[in-house]
């Protein structure tokens, strides 16, 4: 198979136990599926969870070497993946990366528009950059990637669906996480919008929001107003909570998958999520 063992080879075993699907569960042969983010956690999870079912896959990521493995395991899973590497907050790149995507594979029947990164930290230490860099992927990624495929999808004319990775921080208010938690506020709010927007064009667009999910965000997440040491303590106890959580990114790629399945507009994954999105819904702003 050409792929050998190591970190990933519990994923992988998993993933390819779960392959053994029944013929009539491989519900998206002869999609094409792009993933942002793909390279690791959640999006890792959900390319393969796609390829699985019968979708060619896109694995894109900031990480050219993580989406190249990605690729690999949904090319084992499924009937090909293909990596690309891409800032998602690059405007330029994201243009070129639609371009490629279409002139190589087709304009895709789904994208998930998942790339994401932690800000942590209070309000009064998030300075101007921390917020521009946190809107820039967590927001303007989602936008680049909705708009871009979204024209593609309804020039082609044979509908589409895009799921944006929000969060449970877009419906619960928190000390710890300001910028983080607005950057998600939008991608719910923007989804919605979309979502009423394109469903003449038969596109769904779903936001499906996530707990927390244990994965290596808290690695790639910016913990402000603390010196390193302090930082690399709070990462390692948050990395811990995480771990002991034990909700696991494959759970999520399943609710994404049902997310397009059965074009769902708002989807709160976790226990914790789904009590703070029916709080958000009966007393907002609690
Ligand atoms: P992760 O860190 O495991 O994966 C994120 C991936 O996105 C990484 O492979 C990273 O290289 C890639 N990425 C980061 N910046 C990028 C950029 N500018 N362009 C392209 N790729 C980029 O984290 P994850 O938990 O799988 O996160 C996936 C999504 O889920 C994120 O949007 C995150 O905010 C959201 N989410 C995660 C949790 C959680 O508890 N893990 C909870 C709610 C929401």
């Amino acid at each position: 198979t050409g792929v050998q063992g190591g970190p990933l080879a519990a994923a992988e075993a998993r993933a390819l136990r779960r392959a053994r699907v029944t013929p009539s569960r491989r519900s998206f042969d002869g999609s094409l599926v792009v993933v942002t983010g793909a390279g690791s956690g959640i999006g890792r999870a959900t390319a393969l969870a796609f390829a699985e079912r019968g979708a060619e896959v896109v694995a894109a990521d900031l990480d050219a070497d993580a989406a190249e493995r990605t690729a690999e395991l949904a090319g084992l899973l499924g009937p090909a993946g293909h990596a690309f590497q891409v800032d998602v907050s690059d405007r330029g790149a994201m243009e070129d990366f639609a371009k490629a995507v279409v002139h190589e594979h087709g304009v895709p029947d789904v994208v998930v528009n998942n790339a994401g990164i932690g800000m942590a930290g209070p309000f009064l230490e998030h300075g101007t950059d921390d917020w521009r860099r946190v809107l820039d992927v967590n927001l303007w990624g989602v936008l680049h990637g909705s708009r871009l495929f979204a024209k593609q999808m309804v020039e082609r004319g044979q509908g589409g669906h895009i799921v944006n990775t929000s969060s449970a921080a877009a419906f619960t208010p928190s000390r710890a996480l300001p910028a983080y938690a607005t950057s998600k506020a939008a991608v719910l709010m923007l989804s919605e919008c979309l979502r009423a927007e394109l469903k003449g064009e038969g596109i769904g667009v779903s936001a499906v929001c996530p707990g927390i999910v244990n994965t290596n965000i808290t690695r790639t997440s910016r913990f402000v107003g603390q010196n390193e040491e302090d930082e690399a303590r709070s990462r390692q106890r948050v990395a811990r909570a995480y771990a002991r959580r034990n909700y696991g990114p494959d759970r999520v790629a399943e609710q994404i998958v049902a997310a397009v399945r059965d074009d769902r507009a708002v989807v709160p994954v976790t226990p914790e999520a789904r009590l703070g999105y029916l709080g958000s819904r009966v007393a907002p702003g609690v």
